[in-house]
């Protein structure tokens, strides 16, 4: 049995809606508990239709998983042990600092859980009030000694740039602040608003393209002399604690995903479960089946989404499947500007090439004929 899978299990509900965020959550905890049975019924019955599969990445993500009770974590756990886990299946959750203590820590440790992914957005009062995040800088320090004391050195911190009013030294106090905290991984997302989104009365206030491209070039400088290098366009770890369950995403490997918005690639088909919590309670099973009746990929389709996914990876993506001479004139170009580098075959996006890698990524597609 070689092949590997990961899972996604996703955790709808949230303490309430940050001010920027257009995921699929909901602030009210009042179906958590049916959510969790569903969720265990789900992946009891995918389990039995996974075949020739070990799992080797499980991610909580959402929404805050960190809002599930102990009992409720526990018996998702043991839905997901009986899938064929490996030894060494990294098992990560997405934690709002408002959410832990020691204690909560101190428990998905001793559940399996050994990747913890904390939502840090920013380090000053100011910014974190402007997001409407629940937690105060004060909070968050002590979220991270609490994590360290109940045992995981392997987290992670998410941070965000190009916030309203956001300046290059409020940025830099940011990244500063985070890798005090000595993360083995560091996310840092641009914030992008969508109409719906109350923040996005400040969307006059944003900084501008050149600013932004400012915060996120200093942040690959600065990340990297902490000895975080850079593996993916927005994420930074020290050797070895790169987040393999999202490596999958991007190297095209197969995950399941469970929960309403989820999405799946298994057999060759990508799926996304609907975006309703009633949908998935009235019919938790049969993801597998869902997953089935989707059309396979044609194999033009999946060349593109090797080349745009590939190239968000700092190893970059092997020239020769797509060396027509309009792609080739395009990679020389790129590496002209100094956006694109070539060597063993393979082209890789250089920091200021992944900064406006979905117009690279546009052009090269259009190239290779794709
Ligand atoms: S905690 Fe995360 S998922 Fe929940 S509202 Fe805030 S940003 Fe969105």
């Amino acid at each position: 049995m070689n092949k590997t899978l990961g899972l996604y299990i996703h955790v709808p509900f949230c303490l309430s809606k940050c001010a920027y965020c257009d995921f699929y959550s909901l602030p009210d905890l009042s179906k958590k508990a049916a959510y969790t049975e569903a969720l265990c019924s789900a992946l009891r019955d995918a389990q039995s239709g996974v075949r020739e599969r070990r799992v080797n990445t499980v991610f909580f993500g959402g929404g805050t998983p960190s809002l599930l009770e102990n009992g409720e974590i526990k018996a998702v756990m043991d839905a997901l042990f009986a899938f064929d886990l490996t030894e060494d299946c990294e098992i990560s959750m997405e934690v709002n600092p408002a959410t832990a203590n020691e204690e909560k820590f101190a428990f998905l440790h001793s559940c399996g859980v050994n990747r913890i992914s904390l939502g840090m957005q920013a380090a000053s009062q100011r910014e974190l009030c402007l997001l409407s995040r629940r937690h105060t800088p004060e909070e968050l320090e002590e979220c991270v000694r609490a994590l360290k004391r109940a045992g995981f050195s392997n987290f992670s911190l998410d941070l965000m740039y190009g916030l309203p009013h956001q300046t290059m030294e409020d940025w830099e106090n940011s990244l500063q602040s985070a890798l005090a905290f000595e993360p083995a991984h560091l996310s840092l997302y641009a914030l992008t608003l969508s109409e719906r989104v109350p923040l996005y009365r400040e969307v006059q206030n944003l900084p501008s393209d050149e600013e932004c491209r400012a915060f996120y070039l200093r942040a690959v400088q600065i990340a990297e002399a902490h000895g975080l290098h850079q593996y993916e366009i927005s994420n930074f770890a020290r050797p070895s604690c790169s987040c393999r369950h999202n490596l999958r995403y991007w190297q095209g490997e197969e995950y399941l995903g469970f929960g309403p918005a989820a999405a799946s690639f298994y057999d060759g088909r990508r799926f996304t479960e609907s975006e309703s919590l009633s949908a998935f309670l009235q019919n938790p099973c049969g993801l597998l089946s869902r997953i089935e009746k989707e059309e396979q990929n044609s194999s033009e389709d999946a060349r593109a989404e090797r080349l745009m996914l590939s190239l968000r990876l700092k190893e970059g993506v092997e020239i020769a499947p797509f060396a027509t001479p309009a792609f080739l004139k395009e990679v020389q170009a790129l590496e002209s500007h100094s956006l694109a580098t070539c060597a063993d075959g393979r082209l890789a996006l250089t920091p200021e090439g992944f900064f406006v890698s979905n117009e690279i990524i546009s052009r090269l597609l259009l190239s290779a004929g794709l």
